[in-house]
């Protein structure tokens, strides 16, 4: 027995000790997690975006149609100093509870025999806002267990912060950043001594604010809180007298909407720091609107406009469709990020990556002659040819057939490639859908991505020259006659392009300086087109107004290669260019100069044109080139050239469409042939039958019947060309 004496002492306290030590850890433990990790897990917000300087640019309602802004970390200071004085004077110091304030309110409740005062400190506040139970004696129990452990999570001023970003301010207006917008239109930050005691006072009776009745209330309530302030020393008399002038707020004002169409871009529910700047936002947006108004006069209902920073490859400003007050169907579409047929908008993408693969060289002259490519017969805008054309002019002034050329010899599939490379998102069709129209404006395109992709042309640190090549043919001397440039305000030196759709009815301007490039739009968002609309003369002034806003350099592009471009000196070369022809020079061009040339240029192929000391072109290109080059000689009458003669009509693989009279009688087409030599007398032969003769000018009127056929043509050296081509039903 004795033995077991010391076993029952030992054990007492043992089997005791863990009884009280798991009671007490499971007390701690359900202390540690009672508070959920999120408050406010439940809580949806309103949209909220800002300006790279973190100003509102504009906000769109939380999705249970309340004005609640995201949390903030912070509190402004007037707000915060007015609302501890008003609602809980020793937050700082309690933790969490206040059992003075809670004895005191418990006295004069039981005195008046109801509910007078809360005793409720802003930590209780936050918790019982984030439960949203019924206030009965026993939530404020729990509430209180709360408020102690939520002071243990996070410093007072967060929990400022969070009672700031969910109190009720009346109506639906909830959290202070709302609040100070709705009623005083300016940030919290922002806010008058008066204003932020008002804001103080509100969600006690959030209701107030919009009765008639209430408002004299309210306004007692917020001149005692003034006073308060100015007793405790918070602000001084000068500004106490001045605060007790100013008025309650009136209606709720309307939030910011600087850029509305960005907004619906960016996320739900969170607040989004953008990179547009609010200065620039603001001016671009007036100068689209501006300019739209003039324009819907003319029929032209929207525009749209985006400015990249070209260092950073930021958008810094965004008019998705400008005038949205000017009622008109379609106000509420975001033109620029909408796809709309790209005009000749791609084309410097195409010069560019042709330079870059030795194709062209900057000035190659490329075909400008009708042609026919698999039933596609792309036409020029003035619908003129000019037989050949110096690459970087074509480009400048956005010529079709030497693109078209082009785009074959670079390979659609290609292009089509690069094109997404670049961004572009809108083809979503394949390549060979498209086929070669997708130079001219098959292919859709959206203006924020255009101008990204100019953007990004324009902003790479070390360009190659087939990029700078590619800017400096877009620069202004470019000037097309259709702009009155006396209506510009601002000429500014610029890299640009445009590009008019098909049907009048996109408008495409980009502009790039090395800083900056701009992209606007214009047309009709319902698609109508409008006639007299282009790129030039409708969105070029808009760009050019957008160019004058922003702040001028005098920088231009550095050419690569050029000092403190040395780096670069290893993919490029200077080589000898026929100034005629824009090839490398071969040994017989006359006249040469020395061009710095991307390094694939240097494999290309040399002038063809320079025989014999004459610079002759094919007889096609020669036919149309004539007329716009009186200095033009040719081969005169020795038919230097290998080729002596070419259809200029029809090309091979044409499909002719007859034209009837009114009796039905078929018409017949002029079939026209160019020859170097002037005084050639030609032979026709259609499908080998002799059809006629002739000289100096060689045009023919058949009407074959409807099939395939062959036209052959022979002249007086036994020189032949033929041309096969099928007539329709
Ligand atoms: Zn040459």
């Amino acid at each position: 027995m004795m033995a077991g004496q010391p076993d029952h002492k030992k054990n007492r306290h043992p089997r005791l000790r863990p009884g009280i030590s798991i009671g007490l850890a499971v007390i701690l433990l359900a202390y540690l997690f009672c508070l959920p990790r999120n408050l406010f897990k439940d809580t949806v917000y309103s949209t909220v975006v800002e300006s790279a300087e973190g100003e509102l640019l504009g906000a769109r309602i939380a999705e249970d149609g309340q004005w609640r802004f995201p949390p903030c970390d912070t509190v402004p200071e007037r707000f915060a100093t007015a609302l501890v004085q008003f609602e809980d004077r020793h937050f700082r110091w309690h933790p969490g509870v206040n059992p003075v304030a809670m004895g005191r309110a418990l006295v004069q409740n039981l005195r008046s025999g109801h509910v007078v005062s809360g005793g409720s400190t802003i930590t209780m506040q936050v918790i019982r806002l984030s439960r949203q139970k019924e206030r009965t004696v026993k939530q404020k129990l729990i509430e209180s267990v709360l408020a102690t452990r939520l002071e243990l999570r996070y410093s007072k001023r967060r929990i400022l912060a969070l009672y700031a970003s969910h109190a009720p301010f009346g109506g639906n207006v909830v959290g202070l950043e709302a609040a100070a917008w709705r009623y005083f239109g300016r940030p919290a930050s922002e806010l008058s001594w008066a204003e932020a005691a008002t804001l103080a006072v509100l969600p006690n009776a959030p209701a107030t604010l919009h009765l008639s009745r209430g408002r004299e209330e309210l306004l007692q309530k917020r001149n005692r809180l003034l006073k308060r302030l100015l007793e405790h020393g918070d602000i001084g008399a000068d500004t106490y007298a001045a605060a007790l002038e100013e008025p309650l707020p009136q209606a709720p004002l309307p939030l910011p909407a600087f850029a509305p169409h960005y907004v619906e871009n960016c996320p739900k529910g969170v607040r989004t720091r953008t990179s547009l700047r609010i200065g620039l936002q603001k001016a671009v947006t007036a100068v689209a609107e501006r300019q739209s108004d003039d324009l819907a006069r003319e029929g032209v209902s929207d525009l749209a406009a985006v400015v990249m920073d070209n260092r950073t490859g930021e958008v810094v400003a965004y008019v998705g469709n400008a005038s949205p007050y000017r009622e008109r169907p379609g106000v509420q579409v975001d033109i620029a990020s909408s796809p709309r047929s790209t005009g000749s908008i791609l084309k410097p993408f195409l010069y560019e990556a042709a330079l870059e693969e030795g194709l062209i060289l900057p000035r190659t002259l490329l075909p400008d002659i009708p042609v026919n490519l698999g039933g596609f017969a792309p036409q020029n805008f003035d619908r003129q040819f000019y037989g050949a054309v110096p690459a970087a002019e074509a480009l400048a002034r956005s010529l079709n057939v030497p693109a078209v050329f082009l785009l074959r010899q670079y390979g659609v599939p290609k292009f089509y490639s690069l094109l997404q490379a670049r961004g572009l998102t809108t083809l979503t069709r394949s390549p060979e859908t498209y086929g070669l129209s997708l130079i001219l404006g098959g292919a859709e395109g959206r203006l924020d991505e255009i101008t990204a992709a100019y953007s990004a042309l324009a902003g790479t640190d070390r360009p190659s020259l087939a990029t700078w090549y590619t800017l400096d043919a877009l620069k202004e001397v470019n000037r097309p006659d259709e702009l009155d440039w006396r209506l510009i305000r601002s000429v500014r030196k610029a890299a640009w392009k445009t590009g008019t759709s098909y049907g009048f009815r996109d408008a495409w301007a980009v502009g790039m300086t090395p800083e900056y490039t701009i992209g606007v739009w214009a047309g009709n968002a319902e698609g109508q087109g409008v006639p007299g609309l282009t790129g030039a003369r409708t969105a070029g002034p808009v760009m050019f107004d957008i160019l004058g806003l922003l702040p001028a350099s005098n920088d231009w592009f550095e050419m690569p290669g050029q000092a403190g471009h040395n780096e670069n000196s290893d993919r490029s070369s200077l080589a000898k260019v026929c100034v005629a022809s824009g090839y490398l020079a071969g040994p017989e061009c006359p006249q040469t100069e020395e061009l710095l040339l991307p390094s694939a240029c240097l494999e290309s192929d040399p002038c063809p044109y320079h025989r014999n000391g004459e610079f002759v072109l094919p007889p096609a290109m020669e036919w149309f080139y004539k007329p716009h080059h009186p200095e033009y000689v040719g081969a005169g009458k020795k038919g230097a050239s290998a080729q002596a003669m070419e259809f200029i009509y029809p090309s091979s693989g044409t499909v002719l469409y007859l034209p009837r009279q009114l009796s039905g009688e078929v018409e017949g087409v002029v079939f026209r042939v160019a020859h170097h030599s002037t005084d050639a007398t030609l032979w026709w032969h259609l499908d080998q039958s002799f059809v006629g003769e002739t000289r100096f000018i060689h045009e023919l009127r058949l009407a074959p019947a409807p099939g395939r056929h062959t036209l052959t043509v022979v002249d007086q050296d036994g020189n032949t060309t033929t041309v096969r081509f099928t007539v329709a039903e």
